[in-house]
């Protein structure tokens, strides 16, 4: 029988190497950034077209590359940066394996010019699928430039596989900014169908990240240095005021190389103990040189991991020297932990003290008894008149709540008094939930609309997180977060689709600085954010100047806003104009409800259940969790019978 083993053909194989080098457009960028950066280039352009699907093109000043080299380098495992096994434990360099000029060439149309400084003529070469497609010799500069046209244009599978422009615009610009932080001595440009999106002359780390990220970074910088035997870090972190929702701007570099590293991070968090409010994330840049024979080079090409021989040392340090930054800057006394969280909402009552309630007795009292509730009610009420505040510090609240209980006529057994006859004790295991409200159906069909309008006639508060009101069939306890999130969704995207939204114009337009990328998002997102009563002024490149916003939220709001929308949207914007919509109603309803652990006054707290009984979907916050449960007659008595 003949032999079935073959040698498979080297385009063959290039193309099978290129999947796990080439995964989308961002993937290239990095290569020839890398390639260019390795060079020796002090000048690196990146231009790309349709988020890098049609072209990714990157120009270097670099060394460039003789005739016989400009063929060999789409040569699998061809490379001038390792010779021997050993050179990996000194290298210098970003790539060493090479594989992935050779890969881009299996898949892409690619076009190389490339000239070295003390020759006369450069080599111009085009490449397709692997194929040599032409070879000639150019007047060119110094330097290389490899243009990479029509990713995957011989893989449809791949090439449909690639998400959104906005999508794989991001990881390209990812890719670029991790290579122009790791190195501000090297001139960085870039552009996007045919618009600077950077231009960041060589400088150091400060002016990088700053030219990076925003003009607003600057003053958000505490610098980080520490020199020892086995590291040296520099660079900077975040003051933890400035510390954001999200984990974007996160950078750790070992030997100028982009890495991510769980490890590292915490170490970052931990130096970080105490400063943050629960779940914001500090932005950091840091700069990390160890010898290179005590890393771990042997990863993946595309992976960004990396082990290091004495991570524990290396935590140590790291977490050491942040925390002598964040103190030496004096950063940690100037800071307000125990900032009301009614300022991030638009409750405004951020002077007024919560009231535990407290909770008079009357051991005789039997609540279902009709004709005595009043009277007994009355009793304890003026026995003390601060005895049954509602949580209100006012007491002309406390009285008026009193009057209005005295006229009610229907003999219907109000949630005030499920309290009285309980002790202290007992009150607040209710709040703590023993009775597992949850088993008690969702459902407004419970309600007929005298219940309702019932309602609304009194609520109280407990726990600064639920409305708790009576009905006729006994009681509803309301989430206050959710029913809020579900009135504002509903405003929103009413607002939305009506396209009627009304704006409150600004005195003092408000300038707020952004990323590039996040000034992408934005300006993608423009038209969807003015129907909710934003009104933009022209954009710059690096911030956004707002003239006037949506009338139910108040100025000092609107950065939380759109911080929280941009991080929503990080995975990119939903491509119908009705789920963009929703998103963005979703988020703005997310950022801007009231807050558990918010005190709401009675207006507010009945302005809340009517609110949500007038939505029309009450039941369900938009991110599908109950709003409210009730408790019927028979449920309570049950527990009592008990
Ligand atoms: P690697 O970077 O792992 O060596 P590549 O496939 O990326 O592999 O590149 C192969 C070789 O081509 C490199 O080793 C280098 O000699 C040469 N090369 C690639 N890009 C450039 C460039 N921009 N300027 C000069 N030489 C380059
Ligand atoms: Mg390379």
């Amino acid at each position: 029988m003949s032999s079935i083993i073959q040698l498979l053909p080297d385009h063959v194989a290039n193309q099978i190497a290129a999947g796990e080098v080439v995964q989308r457009p961002a993937s290239v960028v990095k290569e020839l950034l890398e390639n260019a950066v390795d060079a020796k280039a002090t000048d690196i352009k990146l231009i790309i077209k349709d988020a890098g699907k049609s072209l990714v093109q990157v120009i270097d000043n670099g060394v460039g590359m003789t005739v016989t080299d400009a063929r060999l380098c789409f040569e699998r495992h061809a490379t001038s940066k390792i010779r021997q096994a050993e050179d990996l434990f000194s290298l210098a360099t970003k790539g060493f394996r090479g594989e992935a000029l050779a890969s881009i060439a299996a898949i892409a149309h690619m076009e190389m010019k490339t000239k070295q400084e003390q020759d006369e003529l450069g080599t111009h070469i085009v490449i397709e699928g692997s194929k040599f497609v032409s070879q000639e010799v150019a007047v060119l500069p110094k330097g290389t430039s490899f243009a990479v046209k029509n990713l995957f244009f011989n893989i449809p599978a791949r090439r449909n596989f690639l998400k959104s422009d906005t999508v794989e615009f991001r990881h390209v610009m990812d890719e670029f900014q991790r290579v122009a932080l790791a190195h501000p001595n090297i001139h960085f440009s870039f552009y996007h169908n045919g618009s600077e999106l950077y231009n960041l002359p060589a400088a150091g780390y400060r002016q990088r990240i700053v030219g990076i990220m925003s003009g607003k970074t600057n003053e958000k910088l505490v610098p980080v240095n520490e020199d020892t035997e086995i590291i040296n870090v520099q660079g900077f972190v975040c003051k933890p005021e400035f510390a954001k929702k999200n984990r974007g701007e996160q950078f750790f570099f070992v030997n100028d190389r982009f890495i991510k590293s769980g490890y590292l991070h915490h170490a970052v968090m931990a130096a970080y103990d105490g400063l943050l409010k629960d779940g914001s994330q500090p932005s950091y840049f840091l700069y990390l040189q160890v010898p290179p024979n005590t890393i771990d080079i042997n990863i993946h090409p595309t992976k960004t991991e990396i082990k290091f021989d004495d991570e524990q040392a290396l935590y140590a340090i790291l977490r050491a020297s942040i925390k002598h930054s964040l103190g030496q800057f004096n950063v940690a006394p100037v800071l307000d932990f125990d900032r009301d969280s009614n300022l991030d909402t638009p409750y405004h009552y951020k002077d007024v003290e919560a009231e535990v309630p407290t909770i008079q007795v009357d051991g005789t009292f039997n609540p279902f008894t009709d004709d005595k509730t009043n009277q007994h009610y009355t009793k304890a009420g003026s026995g003390s008149s601060s005895g049954y505040s509602s949580g209100s510090s006012s007491s002309s609240n406390s009285s008026s709540s009193y009057s209005g209980y005295s006229k009610r006529v229907e003999p219907t057994v109000s949630w005030e008094s499920l309290y009285v006859g309980l002790d202290t004790e007992n009150a607040e295991s209710i709040e703590s939930s023993p009775f597992t409200f949850e088993n008690e159906e969702v459902t407004s069909s419970l309600f007929n609309d005298d219940e309702v309008e019932q309602a609304a006639q009194k609520t109280y508060q407990i726990h600064k997180k639920y409305i708790v009101s009576p009905i006729k069939s006994g009681m509803i306890i309301v989430d206050q977060q959710r029913a809020h999130q579900r009135i504002l969704y509903e405003q929103f995207l009413l607002n939305m689709t009506v396209n009627q939204a009304s704006s409150q114009k600004l005195l003092f337009p408000l300038d707020l600085f952004y990323s590039s990328a996040e000034m992408k998002l934005i300006e993608e997102l423009k038209p969807s954010l003015e129907t909710t009563g934003f009104i933009f002024e022209e954009a710059k490149t690096d911030h956004i100047v707002i003239s006037g916003i949506p009338v139910n939220i108040t100025e000092s709001e609107v950065s939380i806003v759109i911080e929280q929308l941009l991080s929503d949207l990080q995975d990119g914007i939903p491509a119908s104009s009705y789920s963009q919509n929703d998103t963005i109603a979703k988020s703005m309803a997310k950022s801007l409800a009231v807050k558990t652990g918010s005190y709401l006054t009675e207006k507010e707290q009945d302005n809340l259940v009517n609110g949500l009984f007038a939505c029309k979907d009450p039941n369900i916050s938009p991110f599908q969790k109950p709003t409210f449960i009730t408790m019927r007659v028979e449920d309570i008595d049950k527990k009592f019978a008990l």
